[in-house]
């Protein structure tokens, strides 16, 4: 479909931004839909950051998503945020009214991990034991999600004050939050009969493909399932231990593609195609094979 004078615009706001692959993921799925729209990379630094968001509008934008660093920053800069904001404690998608331009701010970091999961058939309920790898903003939102469906969450990182940080956050958002901080030397028994292991640092992401966030003395729990954030490479050296220690492993290729999905249905009022999605994401990431692809979502 030409570009033209209807043509609608969304694009990612981060730094780096350049080897995203939302944009190749997102303009599949409006050419497959036989939407007139684009998705482009809006390389932002820090200091443009309140330029950028108030040209959004200004603009025309329909919306965008926000990458690294600027998932807290972004916050105030908006009129309004939803839910998910307060309990994931950043936004990732913004929808501009097209009426009012007022700017919305939403999380579909902490949904498109949970959409995964039961995708997976991961069951996650007030039985469920989690033990979470990292304490940045992909921690923070599994944190929450998992909190949020009933889990007990052990948070572990190499920081443990930012560890101590999700806790927290977390108990501040419930009255009776099942979560807390383990260090790290106590991460075999903290692990012991959890059902998932989710790593929420980017160790073993390419470069690094032979790191694993998994220590190699500890043992890993029998029957849990893991689940790595990372999605570059597909299958991590986290995964590829898991599952020779007979664990069941899962990347975070599905969690990028539903939290995108969760985007575009926001800004275009119909449903994304996930199958469509799915396939550009596993497609580009093997085509573009590192060295050319080195940025984060
Ligand atoms: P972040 O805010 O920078 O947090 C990174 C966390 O990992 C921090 O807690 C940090 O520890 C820890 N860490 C970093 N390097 C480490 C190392 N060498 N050893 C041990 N711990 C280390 O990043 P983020 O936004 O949470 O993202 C984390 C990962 O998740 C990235 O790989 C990102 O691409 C991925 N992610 C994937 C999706 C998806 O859709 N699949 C969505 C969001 C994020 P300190 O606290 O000690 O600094």
């Amino acid at each position: 479909m030409p570009i033209d004078a209807q043509t609608q615009l969304v694009g990612v706001i981060g730094w780096p931004v350049a080897h995203s692959i939302s944009p190749a993921i997102q303009n599949a799925a409006f050419s497959y839909a036989g939407l007139n729209w684009r998705y482009v990379p809006l390389p932002v630094h820090a200091e443009n950051l309140a330029a950028a968001i108030r040209g959004l509008a200004a603009l025309g934008f329909r919306g965008a998503n926000i990458t690294i660093p600027h998932k807290v920053d972004v916050i105030p800069l908006l009129d309004a945020i939803t839910e998910s904001v307060t309990v994931a404690g950043a936004v990732n998608t913004i929808r501009i009214d097209r009426n009012t331009s007022l700017l919305e701010g939403l999380n579909t970091d902490m949904g498109g991990f949970l959409t995964d999961l039961a995708a997976n058939k991961v069951k996650i309920g007030k039985d469920s034991r989690a033990v979470i790898l990292g304490a940045g903003g992909a921690a923070r939102a599994a944190a929450a999600a998992l909190v949020r469906s009933g889990a007990h969450v052990y948070v572990i990182n190499r920081t443990p004050g930012h560890a101590e940080g999700i806790v927290k956050f977390v108990q501040s958002s419930w009255s009776q939050p099942n979560i807390e901080m383990v260090y790290l030397e106590n991460l075999y028994e903290a692990s012991r009969g959890v059902g998932l292991i989710v790593n929420a640092t980017p160790v073993g992401q390419w470069p690094n493909v032979d790191a694993s966030p998994w220590p190699e003395k500890v043992p890993f729990p029998e029957g849990a399932t893991i689940y790595d954030m990372v999605y570059r490479p597909l299958k991590t050296k986290f995964m590829q231990d898991a599952e020779r220690a007979g664990l069941r492993a899962l990347g975070g290729l599905g969690m990028l593609v539903y939290q995108g999905a969760a985007a575009y249905d926001m800004w275009t009022g119909k449903r994304a195609p996930i199958d469509v999605m799915k396939v550009i994401a596993m497609q580009t990431l093997s085509e573009n094979a590192p060295p050319n692809l080195v940025g984060v979502e």
